[in-house]
């Protein structure tokens, strides 16, 4: 006997919350299956030291409720993994989400019951829920991928991922800690092991290019202008191609008279946010070689990505490349060291811009070693550590740092079958199909949130998942409305918008074939290599999902 319900929804992060309350609102009996003990989603799975948000908190909050605006205070500019988990959980109890929600319930198959036009979820207990629409609020970046190395199940010591950290305290001290990974997750847990950790050995593979990220503790000045602008940046967060208003608290900045000694740089969120080439109004090839470094050497790496010529044309890129490199070698102490840390094989811009605090500065530390993957090939792993052609590294912990099977990787996991019983991972063998990253033909009433082919994580998340839970919402009460039973989109606009979402992609740093990103699924071995994400910018996009469903829900069947 299976639960029935108007709406299953998949996952509890933040995707899965949001829909839960609107779905709600809408008056839907809705059931939340969610495989952790808790809400949170990646905030909830990733506790490794050092994670932290690289979209300012201000805006990597939900833009739904007045009332949380203003009652949520933020400890910083970017927040890092404990306050924002704080603050999922204050959206859970404020909303009183948890009743909905069944938590430690993970769902192996998902299935379309056609008789019935209805979707079952069953869960690895074999408990099976059903509902005439099924919402995957499963995430991007969800599914940890541990690469299969020779001798893994020899390691006596402790295994950890960056992606599954444990909720209970890791005790890193006297340990010999390795860790494999340098992308945002390595990148950001490095510096805080290292000062816990007796000996750290990093094992890197490609070089990354990071910046330091904003560190400032957030000013109740800029906190309040926010608050007091609240609508207005909302409204510019949707008119922006990567989801942030970019707004300038300017008040709190000029005005703080009664704060006389606090510090009046401009408040700058910009640095890090998402943003697009045309948004970035400067030119690198203007500069000459001693301006460049001398900008660098004032202003940080952080300088390289305001240029907009970095992002569209390969010499500039290069330029940009070269100065970072130059920069680099003047932080490390050890020139061999340095040279090894130095990306050479691909641009700024072809990956997710990693942010970092101190992650130069710990290898001019004693305690910390780098191992160049390349250079000293990893043969084996053994019981006490790793054997690479140089050398063995003792360690007591091993730790992957080692990323995602994004965008798709939790899709395919929950074994989804639609219309013929057909499964998604066959209509998927040569790369994700789906109009506007929202749903699949042969799929029907199955919605994915921030699915591929929608700008996800080229956008703040939290804007891109508001978006696409209202518009899954609205199609909802269409339908109700209307009498009508099922959406799912036609194959011909299915298609198209793949080849759109190919074609504004194609001849941008992201597609470049030097660049091997996550975005592409280069990360996985035997994936496809697509570049998932829709680069075209969110403002377009949210203006395309409105235009369709004024023009009457074009591209889809309703029936
Ligand atoms: P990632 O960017 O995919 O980096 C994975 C790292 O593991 C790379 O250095 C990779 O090297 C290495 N690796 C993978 N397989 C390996 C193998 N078999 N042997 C040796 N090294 C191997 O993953 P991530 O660092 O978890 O970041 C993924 C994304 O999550 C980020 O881009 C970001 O969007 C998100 N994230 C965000 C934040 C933040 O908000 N600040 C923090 C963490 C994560 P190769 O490059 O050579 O493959």
């Amino acid at each position: 006997m299976s639960d029935r319900g108007d709406v299953i929804i998949v996952g509890a992060g933040f995707a899965g919350m949001y829909a839960l309350y609107r779905f709600r609102g809408q008056g839907l009996n809705v059931i939340v299956l969610e495989a952790g003990s808790d809400v949170g989603g990646t905030w909830y799975w990733n506790r490794y030291p050092g994670a932290r948000c690289d979209v300012p908190s201000l805006e990597y909050s939900f833009g739904f409720s007045e009332e949380l605006e203003q009652e949520w205070d933020w400890p910083e500019v970017f927040s890092a993994q404990p306050d924002i988990l704080k603050y999922a959980n204050h959206v859970a109890e404020r909303f009183d989400l948890r009743r909905d929600i069944r938590f430690n319930t993970r769902v192996v198959a998902i299935d379309y019951l056609e008789d019935d036009n209805l979707w079952r979820a069953t869960t690895e207990t074999g408990e099976a829920v059903e509902a005439r629409f099924c919402v995957m609020a499963t995430g991007c970046l969800s599914v940890p991928n541990k690469p299969t190395l020779p001798g893994a199940d020899d390691f006596q010591g402790t295994v950890l991922h960056t992606g599954l950290w444990p909720k209970e305290e890791v005790d890193l001290s006297g340990k010999r800690v390795g860790i494999i990974g340098t992308g945002s997750s390595g990148v950001q847990a490095i510096p805080e092991l290292a000062k816990q950790a007796q000996h750290l050995t990093v094992f890197q593979r490609t070089p990354v290019y990071t910046v330091p990220a904003n560190r400032k503790r957030m000013r109740a000045e800029v906190q309040q202008e926010f608050r007091d602008h609240y609508r207005a940046i909302r409204d510019m967060q949707q008119h922006n191609p990567g989801g942030v208003s970019n707004f300038r608290p300017f008040r709190s900045v000029q005005q703080p008279q009664a704060t006389q000694t606090v510090a009046r740089e401009p408040v700058s969120f910009q640095q890090t946010a998402p943003q697009s080439a045309e948004s970035r109004p400067n030119e690198i090839m203007r500069l000459t070689p001693e301006e460049r470094t001398k900008l660098v050497a004032e202003r940080g790496l952080g300088m390289l990505l305001t240029f907009r010529d970095v992002f569209t044309n390969a010499e500039a890129n290069e330029i940009a490349n070269e100065t970072y490199r130059e920069a680099v070698r003047n932080m490390i102490d050890d020139p061999e060291v340095a040279e090894r840390l130095l990306p050479k094989t691909y641009g700024i811009g072809c990956k997710r811009q990693v942010l970092d605090r101190d992650f130069y500065d710990t290898f001019n530390r004693d305690d910390v070693t780098l191992v160049d993957l390349f250079e000293t090939p990893l043969e084996t792993i053994t019981a006490t550590g790793i054997q690479t052609s140089e050398g063995h590294h003792d360690l007591d912990l091993l730790i992957y740092a080692t990323g995602f099977d994004a965008m798709t990787g939790a899709l395919l996991k929950a074994n989804i079958r639609g219309r013929d019983r057909q499964p998604l991972s066959d209509k998927w063998r040569h790369g994700p199909v789906a109009y506007l990253g929202l749903q699949m033909q042969g799929f029907p009433n199955l919605f994915t949130v921030t699915g591929p082919g929608s700008p996800s994580v080229l956008c703040n998340m939290l804007v891109a998942i508001e978006q696409h839970v209202n518009w899954i919402g609205e199609c909802i009460d269409y339908l109700r409305d209307q009498g009508l039973q099922s959406i799912e989109p036609t194959a011909s606009a299915e298609t198209d918008w793949v080849a759109h979402v190919n074609q504004v992609a194609e001849g941008t740093m992201y597609t470049t074939p030097s660049c091997n990103s996550w975005y592409l699924g280069a990360n996985i071995s035997g994936k496809p290599r697509i570049f998932m994400p829709y680069v075209g910018g969110y403002s377009k996009y949210r203006e395309r999902c409105e235009q369709i469903v004024a023009n009457g829900y074009e591209g889809f069947t309703l029936s």
